[in-house]
């Protein structure tokens, strides 16, 4: 095939066909034919039109792949290799749909069926392989790749049960398997022809030429499994490819033989367990061991695949840093560049000057959290037991490193010892680790080993270089940099929101959807009245679908006409969920007391998932379940005021939540959030922002205009001046009557049926450190509460403001922020 049959028209009438009679076929091997007038179930349809899809993407997936090889053999093309323990992709027919412009033709061939297209697209299940905005901004980015027909592959592991499925009991978070592959899944393309091996454990050989071999103890076959991912205005797709771990031996004969079954195959189900959670409980030994395994799995059999693949179209292994870029998302894949250096070395035959050459050509991260507790850690101890020759690289690798340092700052003992690789266990490492324990650092390893690092909102990358890394950017000036973070436009405003899409194709064109900067067309209609009604209809109708979820789900009723205010993200106490429900707390003591006032309505909506050890977290979504059963119950708040709590927050959620708010809650503590995105997808849909100075927050008030978000609480700076001073929580509560009453409140049991030890571990937290200076923040949160409520009331202003804040998102498009990885780190222009 050449590029010219990627032309997306020419193809067009030829994939309705085709895709008929796919899915014909398909619904034909179920049993479901013309003849028979056999109604199939909505499952079965989404899975038949699956199937069908997956057909017509697999003959562009291999266009795509051919014309990247062509251009791969001729050293045109850098591709691009994405590792990432997190893929929070969600469901994808209704993407593909899209994609392949078949909308209206499975509308049609559906309610031939008696069934909706909605009803069918519910039915898929989330492919949540991920925690949260890392995961999720991998999945946008896998969007982009398409969009922009970059060249790439994301890499990933196809864990078989996600992170896990949150149900609430009694108000109270339990976790069960997500077993999103129970009935299959039709989109996943098995390739048993790609299947390395991957070790663990075992020693290091000496050879008699003094070259070493690691001879693994424990023998493991990686083998893909892809998922593919249309661009929206081209044919081309990109592709995630994700590794199932299988043990390379079979059943022990002999074991069986003698009626041992579980010993049999006591191997198997050890390789197996790699591939069923995302984080395992890092709470025991053996969790924290097999996640380091599912770390080295993934970017062996990654890099494996890239090697031959080069090796394929090229071969030689010269070029392969140039041709090829390797991007670490966060440090779960940091292991990388020694497992690269292992190949090359060890399996290839390179000396370490030409392995290492490629690979700092080929290695980038992105850092995606300050807080020193999130920096990757694993001790010695595990290395020699696990990956004993990764351990002798990455010695000699930070051998090389330090003698360079030690060079260039002479006498700097001190510095020597926080840039090593190695943290020797002898002082306070900042994460609470015991002393003694010698630990290797997979920030530190990232950042030597790669030409470009970034950070993914301009505060955070400011902050990274002065803060967590300021001694790294003093040694490698020119390696730090800034790629704002953004989100793919189809999922979260084409799909999400086909009432707004339409609307905006009406007045400004249907160009936003392939450049998104064209919103700013926008602008000018912040001051047309009519746009402003049909915004508010647009809203009305999705807060209308909403209502609806919220009474299926839950059997709460809500008010349509009350003001969405939204908070959806993992539950933190750095994102400061619990801020929120002060500030409910504080709003329903204020209607208590003075039932007559005219007070705005309001629905607060919380969702979000606590990892399953963070008991603060849980405690807080107990807490948010209390007080919202306390407000519901009491008369005299009548339908001026919700808390409602939707368990089980993954994308589709997060698409049907977002579209319906008016107010979205972006309040962390300033200096604590990286980026965020949710706080981009709700302000594209229409949302105000309610938000302190962090992250991306900074970025978007200055696109739309400062004085159309609400912003309140302390900056960085002023954070840091507090803190440095000595805060005292306690007094800030003293000196604030309302602040006080909801802690009182709190602390009483009133929302514990008197139970006032349930939140005692909470409100002590409040009252002793504090760390999220949530009491410092409290009292301009209300003020600027108070602020919403006054826009609100006024329709056309609020109506403008939304209409303003719409028009400043084009640059929050994760297509420029792929471009400009792209300019500014993937390409061959980058390397200097
Ligand atoms: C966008 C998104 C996130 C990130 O949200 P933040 O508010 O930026 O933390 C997390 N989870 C899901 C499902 C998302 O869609």
């Amino acid at each position: 095939m050449t590029t010219a049959s990627l032309a997306p028209a020419v193809a067009a009438t030829d994939a309705r066909a085709a895709f008929q009679h796919a899915l014909r076929r398909e619904l034909h091997a179920s049993g479901v034919t013309a003849q028979t007038a056999t109604i199939a179930t909505a499952p079965l349809l989404m899975r038949a039109a699956a199937a069908a899809c997956r057909e017509l993407l697999g003959q562009r997936w291999a266009d795509t792949q051919a014309a990247d090889a062509v251009r791969g053999a001729r050293a045109e093309v850098r591709r691009v290799h994405y590792l990432s323990m997190e893929f929070l992709m969600g469901r994808a027919l209704g993407n593909a749909l899209a994609a392949l412009k078949l909308d209206d033709t499975l509308r049609e061939a559906f309610a031939a069926q008696g069934q909706s297209l909605p009803d069918v697209l519910e039915r898929e299940p989330d492919a949540a392989l991920g925690n949260g905005g890392l995961g999720r901004l991998a999945a946008c980015f896998l969007d982009s790749f398409a969009e922009l027909g970059l060249p790439s592959f994301g890499y990933g592991l196809r864990y078989q049960y996600g992170m896990f499925a949150q149900g609430i009991q009694d108000g109270r978070q339990v976790e069960a398997p997500d077993d999103w592959l129970a009935l299959g899944n039709p989109w996943e393309v098995m390739r048993p022809e790609l299947r390395y091996p991957v070790g663990f454990g075992g020693h290091v050989e000496v050879r008699a030429d003094g070259s070493r071999r690691w001879m693994p103890a424990e023998a493991l076959v990686a083998t893909a499994y892809d998922f593919i991912v249309p661009a929206h205005h081209s044919a081309r797709v990109s592709t995630l490819r994700q590794w199932h771990a299988q043990a390379a031996a079979p059943i022990d004969f002999a074991a069986f033989c003698r009626g041992e079954h579980h010993a049999a195959a006591a191997h198997r189900v050890a390789a197996d367990a790699l591939n069923w959670v995302l984080y395992p409980d890092d709470s025991t030994e053996s969790g924290r061991t097999l996640r380091l395994k599912q770390e080295a799995f993934l970017v062996s059999a990654s890099l494996q695949d890239l090697i031959a693949r080069h090796l394929r179209e090229t071969g030689s292994l010269q070029g392969l840093g140039r041709a090829n870029a390797i991007h670490l998302n966060d440090t779960h894949p940091a292991l990388a560049p020694a497992e690269l250096m292992r190949l090359l070395l060890d399996d290839h035959g390179l000396s370490w000057d030409e392995a290492w050459a490629i690979t700092r050509e080929a290695v980038s991260y992105t850092n995606h959290t300050l807080m020193p507790e999130a920096l990757e850690t694993w001790p010695v101890r595990m290395f020699e037991a696990l990956l004993p020759r990764h351990l002798e690289l990455i010695y000699e690798i930070n051998r090389r490193f330090l003698d360079d340092v030690a060079l260039r700052f002479p006498g700097d003992v001190a510095l020597l010892r926080r840039v090593s690789l190695i943290d020797e266990g002898q002082g306070e490492d900042g994460n609470g680790h015991g002393h003694g324990e010698r630990r290797v650092r997979m920030a530190a390893l990232s950042i030597v080993a790669s030409h470009r690092v970034n950070g993914v909102a301009a505060l955070h990358s400011e902050l990274m270089v002065q803060t967590i890394f300021a001694d790294y950017a003093r040694i490698f000036p020119c390696r730090f940099h800034n790629v704002t973070n953004g989100v793919t436009p189809r999922r979260w405003l084409q799909q999400a929101n086909p009432a707004l899409s339409a609307l905006l194709d009406a007045r400004i064109g249907t160009g936003w959807r392939q450049r998104l900067d064209e919103l700013e067309r926008v602008k000018p209609l912040a001051a047309d009245v009519e746009f402003g009604e049909q915004l508010q209809a647009v809203k009305r109708a999705n807060k209308l679908r909403l209502a609806a979820r919220i009474q299926r789900e839950l059997g709460v009723a809500v008010n349509v006409d009350s003001l969405f205010d939204v908070q959806i993200k993992r539950i933190h106490e750095y994102k400061r969920q619990l801020l929120n429900v002060l500030h409910v707390i504080s709003r329903y003591q204020a209607i208590v007391a003075n039932p007559d006032g005219d007070w705005v309505p309001r629905t607060v909506v919380i969702a979000g998932k606590a990892a399953s050890a963070y008991v603060t977290a849980k405690s807080i979504i107990q807490l948010t379940h209390d007080v919202a059963r306390v407000i519901a119950s009491d008369p005299r708040v009548g339908d001026r005021l919700r808390l409602v709590f939707l368990p089980n927050y993954g994308v589709s959620l997060a698409e049907t939540i977002i579209p319906a708010a008016d107010l979205s809650e972006q309040i962390s503590t300033a200096g604590t959030e990286a980026s965020g995105t949710g706080n981009m997808k709700f302000a594209l849909n229409g949302a105000l922002t309610i938000g302190t100075w962090d992250g991306a927050n900074i970025e978007m008030a200055q696109a739309f205009g400062e004085r159309n978000m609400f912003t309140f609480g302390l900056r960085t700076e002023q954070v840091d001046a507090l803190k440095r001073a000595g805060y005292e929580p306690r007094q800030v509560v003293e000196q604030n009557p309302t602040l006080r009453a909801v802690i009182d409140a709190i602390a009483r049991g009133d929302f514990s049926q008197g139970d006032a030890g349930r939140y005692r571990a909470l409100v002590d937290k409040l009252l002793g450190e504090d760390v999220y200076l949530l009491m410092a923040d409290f009292a301009d949160y209300l003020r600027a509460q108070a602020e919403v409520d006054t826009l609100f009331r006024d329709r056309q202003a609020w109506a403008a403001r939304v209409a303003l804040n719409i028009a400043g998102m084009g640059m929050f498009s994760s297509d420029r922020t792929i471009e400009e990885y792209i300019d500014r780190v993937w390409s061959v222009k980058s390397l200097g």
